[in-house]
C-alpha cells in the first residue's frame, strides 16, 4: 500500500541500464503520468540510459536531471552514492565507472559460480541474459533464484544467498567514497548519500560516516526514499541539520510491482532543510 503523497521531485530510479524493469522513456512516460516535473534517473554505476531518458523527457516536456548511483566502499562498508546533475562526457567519472564496470563483471562470473554449486542451472549466463547489455545485479540473481524455485521470493533471496555473509555472496572493492565525489564534483555535479537508513551501521559508526561524507565535500543526504517510515525521514533530516546537508528525495523506483517505491510517491522534505535540487541548473 502506498500512502505517500506526489511529489514534482524524484531523484533516484532505475531503468534497464542496470536492475530496473523498464526502458528509460517508460519510466519517463510513467513519472510524467504520476505527476513528476524533476527526475533524475540513476542507474547503478552506468550512464547508459540517461541520453534515451533526456529525449524522451524533452518530447514530454520533462526536467531529466543527469544521475548515476556509484557503488563505493567508505572503510570496509559498501554505500551507494547518487550523483546528480553530472555532465556524462566528465573524465574521471567515465574512469571511475569503467572501473566498477569492470568489478561488476568479475563480480558476476563469481557470484554465477557459486549459485551453479548450489545447483542453479547457467546461473551467470542467464543472469548476464536477464540484465540485456545493462549492469548485471544483485536483482537479476535474485529474480533467477525465485524462478527456479530456490527461494520462495525476492526477499528471502537476499536473505538466505545473495545478502551479505550469506553463501551466495561475493563482496567488491568498489571504489574509494571521496574519489567518488571527486568525480561527481569534477563532472559538476552534486554527490548525494543514498538511502542513509538502509546501511546496517552502529550509531558511532554512522555518525563517523556523515563526518567523513561532510569532510570530504559531500553534498547532500538522501531525507526522503520510497518507502521511508516517518522515524527514518527524521533521523536522516536532524543529520542533514547537524552535518550541513541539503536534502534529496527519490523513490528508488525498479520496478511497478514494488509499491512502496513507486515514482513521485514521496513524503516531503522537511521546509528547513535545503533541497539539493535548488543547486541543479534546470533542465529542459
Ligand atoms: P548490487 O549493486 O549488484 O549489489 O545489487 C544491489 C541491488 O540489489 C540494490 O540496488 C537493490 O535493488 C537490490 N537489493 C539489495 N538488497 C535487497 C533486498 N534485501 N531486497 C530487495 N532488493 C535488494
Ligand atoms: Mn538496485
Ligand atoms: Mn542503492
Ligand atoms: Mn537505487
Amino acid at each position: 500500500m502506498t500512502t505517500a503523497p506526489v511529489s514534482r521531485v524524484d531523484l533516484h530510479c532505475h531503468s534497464t541500464a542496470s536492475d530496473g524493469a523498464l526502458t528509460p522513456a517508460e519510466i519517463v512516460a510513467r513519472a510524467a503520468e504520476a505527476g513528476v516535473e524533476q527526475l533524475a534517473l540513476t542507474d547503478h554505476d552506468t550512464l547508459a540510459g540517461v541520453g534515451e531518458a533526456a529525449a524522451a523527457a524533452r518530447a514530454a516536456g520533462m526536467a531529466l536531471i543527469p544521475g548515476v548511483e556509484l557503488s563505493v566502499r567508505w572503510q570496509q562498508h559498501p554505500l551507494h552514492l547518487v550523483g546528480l546533475g553530472i555532465d556524462v562526457a566528465a573524465p574521471a567519472l567515465l574512469a571511475g565507472l569503467a572501473e566498477l564496470q569492470r568489478q561488476r563483471r568479475e563480480r558476476t562470473l563469481a557470484i554465477g559460480a557459486k549459485l551453479e554449486r548450489f545447483g542453479v542451472r547457467d546461473a551467470t549466463a542467464r543472469a548476464i541474459d536477464a540484465a540485456r547489455g545493462g549492469q548485471v545485479t544483485r536483482t537479476h540473481f535474485a529474480t533467477l533464484l525465485v524462478e527456479d524455485g530456490v527461494c520462495r521470493d525476492f526477499n528471502r533471496a537476499f536473505k538466505q544467498l545473495l545478502g551479505a555473509g550469506r553463501p551466495g555472496y561475493v563482496g567488491a572493492d568498489w571504489v574509494p567514497l571521496t574519489d567518488a565525489i571527486n568525480w561527481i564534483h569534477a563532472a559538476g555535479g552534486v554527490a548525494v548519500l543514498a538511502h542513509p537508513h538502509q546501511y546496517r551501521l552502529g550509531s558511532s559508526t554512522r555518525e563517523r560516516l556523515l563526518a567523513a561524507f561532510r569532510d570530504a565535500g559531500g553534498d547532500a543526504l538522501e531525507v526522503c526514499c520510497g518507502g521511508s517510515r516517518p522515524h527514518e525521514i527524521d533521523a536522516a533530516a536532524d543529520a542533514a541539520r547537524r552535518f550541513g546537508l541539503r536534502g534529496s528525495v527519490g523513490s528508488d523506483f525498479h520496478n511497478p510491482s514494488q509499491s512502496w517505491r513507486a515514482l513521485g510517491r514521496l513524503a516531503p522534505l522537511p521546509h528547513d532543510i535545503a533541497p539539493v535540487w535548488a543547486q541543479l541548473p534546470l533542465y529542459a
